[in-house]
């Protein structure tokens, strides 16, 4: 035990180093001379990497260069997820609500994770919202999460900037609560939001508007249906609890509706749960913290993972039986192969379970705090539920989830208007996003489009040009559009495009609901008033 808690401690000392880029307040406080920000880094919560590719293909966000993957945490949840984007501190658990081993409780009730303070720390500098603004989201979330959207638009004009990290919170509700097409409609006016945002920025400063969208994960997009994890466990002669006292208790909290589940036990009878969970329908892994190496098991295989380097960070994966992941199909038991991390990531963008084993390892050393003993990732259309959030969603349905490894709930997005950004996990998209490079890249292609819109130098392009082709690939020279046939991967037909603008949500989701929300004198109506209008405002609806 005192050896595996050196080797946490080891470990987290070298993530602190491996990550670098630093947090996003370290890396964005800088003050923009012209008075209006020059990039705005817009997270979106839950926005599937597949449905972003889609929007492109139908044409739109075409001022962006092709999407990338960001490859979600393990879970794919959003307070680990965003941490490791932000760069900040690890959560303590994977959610708010959480069993804490230490307090032998769940901490964190329904309430609490709705709370304004319960946000993903992403450390942005957009405003965060109620507890009360977080339900209203679940009844009407397609509404909500465009006030959000023109809300950032607010707070970017009236910020001075360099970099505005804007978090919109709602877009992850849209996908849970109404789906794939509204997610895609959301995007469509969120397009037509940002070229006027630019416009604006442009029209003040005469210069344009760097912006960086980033997700957090993806979704299933499927409705989905409880997995009975309580009844499972009985019949394996372990008994859900809210205190681990006796040998055979286990103990979870079920926060929100997810793919994934955390799951504490006694330490003796770990394995026993962890197999009992692997063999039950609709359970896509299980992973065991197991010290020194993690073991996955499936319902037709066992295999441990190991971290095997650090400098060229690689993982040892030994098949126990079968191949769980799928990684070394036809080996003997008890084979170990080393994998290159850079490689492997590569390989696995697509697959059905994206960049497992660094995944699997992290989620257990790093992702967070206090990593609980064992971790149930669900199949996609399956889910662990809280009651009462499953009620509240319930009353407007519910349409897709996310937590789990699959490739869909796992693959968020990130996509960029005035650079070409490769596939990414949560720690690549803060070097990405908050980065030196990032950092150096934004000042050269600023730099250019001073030089571009200055008219004295624009007969001497080559004198002008300075250090731009000092790392030429993060500026980018060819046009957005030219990329798109390269980017065109795997991903992007794997499932059935929806029809563009189908009118979804809006005549559902219409007048009547907010005026029935207003009616009952919830605090929306002067904030309503002031999202009236697109074209964002600085006077009295700011603050
Ligand atoms: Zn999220």
């Amino acid at each position: 035990m005192r050896l595996r808690r050196r080797f946490a401690i080891l470990l987290l000392l070298f993530l602190a180093l491996a990550a670098g880029a630093g947090t996003v307040e370290e890396r964005t406080s800088g003050i923009s001379p012209d008075g209006a920000p020059q990039r705005l880094v817009l997270a979106l919560d839950g926005i599937p990497y597949d449905l972003f590719v889609e929007l492109q293909g139908q044409g739109h966000f075409t001022d962006f260069y092709p999407a990338a993957r960001m490859v979600s945490t393990f879970p794919s949840l959003s307070d680990v997820s965003f941490a490791a984007i932000g760069g900040g501190e690890p959560p303590q658990g994977y959610q708010q609500m959480r069993f804490d081993a230490a307090r032998n409780k769940v901490v964190g009730n329904t309430l609490g994770t709705l709370s304004s303070r319960a946000h993903p720390n992403l450390g942005e500098d957009s405003r965060s919202y109620s507890s009360l603004h977080r339900m209203i989201g679940y009844l009407v979330p397609y509404h909500i999460a465009l006030r959000e959207m023109r809300e950032i638009g607010r707070e970017v004009l009236s910020s001075r900037k360099q970099t505005f990290v804007a978090y919109l919170e709602t877009s992850d509700a849209v996908l849970h609560v109404e789906g794939r097409r509204a997610g895609g409609k959301f995007l469509v006016k969120l397009d037509a939001f940002l070229r006027d945002l630019r416009a604006e920025v442009r029209e003040r400063t005469g210069r344009d508007l760097f912006v960086d969208i980033v997700s957090d994960h993806g979704s299933t997009m499927v409705r989905g249906r409880i997995v009975p994890v309580e009844r499972v466990l009985r019949q394996c002669g372990f008994k859900r609890r809210d205190r681990i006292a006796e040998p055979y208790d286990v103990a979870y909290s079920l926060a929100g509706i997810i793919g994934s589940l955390a799951i504490t036990t006694s330490g003796e009878h770990a394995e026993e749960a962890a197999s009992c969970l692997a063999a039950a329908d609709d359970v896509d892994l299980v992973a065991i913290d197991r010290g020194d190496a993690i073991g996955i098991l499936t319902a037709d295989g066992i295999a441990e993972v190991r971290l095997a380097g650090t400098a060229a960070e690689a993982y040892d994966y030994t098949v126990l039986r079968g191949d769980p992941l799928g990684l070394m199909p036809g080996m003997t038991a008890g084979t170990t192969r080393r994998f290159d991390e850079a490689s492997l990531f590569m390989q696995t963008l697509d697959a059905p379970r994206p960049d497992p084993l660094r995944r699997l390892w992290f989620a257990f050393h790093g992702d967070v705090k206090e990593p609980s003993t064992i971790l149930v990732s669900f199949v996609d259309g399956r889910e662990a539920g809280n009651t009462q959030v499953r009620a509240f969603a319930g009353i407007r349905g519910r349409v897709g989830t996310h937590g789990s490894m699959t490739r869909l709930a796992s693959l968020g997005v990130i996509a960029s208007n005035w650079r070409n950004v490769d596939d990414v996990d949560a720690r690549g998209a803060n070097e990405t996003l908050f980065g030196a490079r990032a950092v150096t890249a934004m000042r050269l292609a600023l730099n250019e489009q001073t030089v571009r819109a200055d008219p004295s130098t624009i007969s001497t392009p080559g004198a002008a040009s300075g250090p731009s082709v000092f790392e030429v690939e993060d500026v980018m020279t060819e046009a957005p559009a030219a990329l798109f046939e390269a980017r065109r991967g795997a991903g992007g037909g794997v499932l059935d495009p929806a029809p563009a603008g189908g009118g979804v949500g809006e005549e559902r989701l219409g007048v009547q609901d907010f005026e029935h929300l207003q009616g009952v004198g919830l605090p929306v109506r002067r904030e309503m008033q002031c999202a009236a209008g697109l074209q964002p405002v600085r006077n009295e609806c700011g603050k």
